[in-house]
């Protein structure tokens, strides 16, 4: 059997690095394949080095200025002649992106199965998240098999008309990707935190709120957030710096997209007490949302990581397709606006029993066996399906 795997992004690396992991491992005669796109080369061989993956075959579709069209068009004509050449059984896709949309149009063109991680997904808005909710929507149209991360997204394809049993709930392989970060790298990172990180700010308790300085981690990145919504999320970074003076610090990765990094640099580079990060490799990354007190995010990934780290979450978009966060009480849907943000913030800084209620959940999102049954589903083989009802793992073997 051969299966081509088809990452173009940084999530997608890491949400398909545990899958690549759990196919490698299993015993069967099965060809295993990793197709870098490169639609996103910087972010993307960061987030490949660290699972130790080296990609087969790079496609390499980045230029200056892409547009999504470009990105399709390159994938569609550079991806064929992987297709022809390979001939796959599957082609497994992850997500939303334009990789994920062009790998699986392309793949059910050439005859190939095509099987969709994280199926399901849905706003009901197309043009929110844009070009993603399209791209997801499109997949599901052209997959065979769908694995939905939870029972929700199963639901969503169910009332789009998939067939029953083309679906499984494996659970997201983003909680399987932080397992073994953490596992393996409890204390260290691959790349050290830069200097400017205060390493004396400890994840604070929120019962003793005048002691020491709270971590704040922001990470914004989505088309819709720049312009108007990110203006609104730096002011409100400067007003809660005004407010709570050294007891806060705010730490940002910057997303190296240009716009995101112009605006992020322009506003608060010089703001005393916000520290700007370029893009950390995952295990820093982890260890500094761990870190933290509170998230503010306008991520996927990291709404699904968060609860894995007992961090609570403020979701900075109008909408979300994880309601399980919203539902299980370790996020709040927040929006862009300046005054919501800041009361967010300060509502939890300052009660320790809201705050608590947010951080005593376990992760709606998965039990880290996501990438094993993925793995045994693709192999044919008959699976026990992902129930947050029983958040520690899969049943024990009869
Ligand atoms: N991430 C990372 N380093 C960073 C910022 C984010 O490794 O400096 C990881 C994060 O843990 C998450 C993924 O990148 O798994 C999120 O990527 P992004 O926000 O670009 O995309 P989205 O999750 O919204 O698809």
């Amino acid at each position: 059997m051969t299966i081509l795997i088809v990452i173009g992004t940084r999530p997608e690396a890491i949400k398909l690095a545990p899958v690549v992991r759990a196919l490698t491992a299993q015993d069967a005669a099965v060809d295993v394949r990793v197709v870098a796109t490169s639609q996103h080369r910087e972010l993307l061989a960061q987030a490949l080095a660290v699972f130790d993956i080296q990609p087969h075959i790079d496609l390499d579709v980045m230029t200056a200025g892409q547009t999504p069209n470009r990105v399709a068009a390159a994938i569609f004509e550079r991806f064929d002649e992987v297709l022809d050449a390979s001939r796959p059984d599957w082609v497994v896709v992850q997500g939303d992106t334009t990789t994920t949309m062009a790998a699986a149009v392309a793949g059910f063109y050439a005859g190939a199965r095509v099987a969709h991680v994280e199926a399901g997904l849905r706003t009901g808005d197309l043009t929110n998240p844009f070009p993603e909710e399209a791209n997801r929507c499109l997949v599901s149209r052209v997959a065979d098999l769908h694995f939905a991360a939870t029972a929700r997204a199963r639901q969503a394809l169910l009332a789009e008309g998939v067939a029953e049993d083309r679906i499984l709930v494996t659970g997201n392989t983003v909680v399987d990707a932080v397992g073994w970060i953490l596992d393996r790298a409890p204390s260290g990172t691959q790349q050290a935190a830069p200097d400017a990180l205060s390493a004396s700010v400890a994840k604070a308790d929120p019962d003793s709120v005048s002691t020491g300085t709270r971590r704040l981690v922001l990470t914004t990145h989505r088309r819709e957030t720049i312009g108007h919504g990110l203006m609104h999320i730096c002011a409100a970074v400067r007003t809660l710096i005004e407010r709570l003076g050294p007891e806060l610090e705010v730490t940002i990765p910057v997303h190296p997209n240009p716009q995101v990094k112009a605006t992020i640099e322009s506003e608060l580079g010089q703001t005393p007490g916000v520290v700007l990060l370029p893009p950390l490799d995952y295990p820093a990354f982890l260890r500094l949302l761990r870190s933290s007190f509170l998230i503010l995010t306008d991520s996927g990934g990291v709404q699904e990581e968060a609860p894995s780290l007992g961090v609570p979450t403020l979701v900075l978009r109008q909408t979300t397709e994880r309601g399980e966060a919203l539902e299980a009480g370790c996020a709040r849907l927040v929006g862009t606006d300046q005054d919501a943000i800041v009361e967010n913030v300060m509502s939890l800084w300052n009660d320790a029993a809201a705050y608590r209620a947010m951080t005593d959940v376990s992760n709606p999102f998965g039990d880290g066996h996501a990438a094993e049954r993925i793995a045994a589903a693709l192999l044919g083989h008959p699976i026990e399906p992902f129930d947050p009802a029983r958040p520690h793992g899969l049943p024990a073997e009869p």
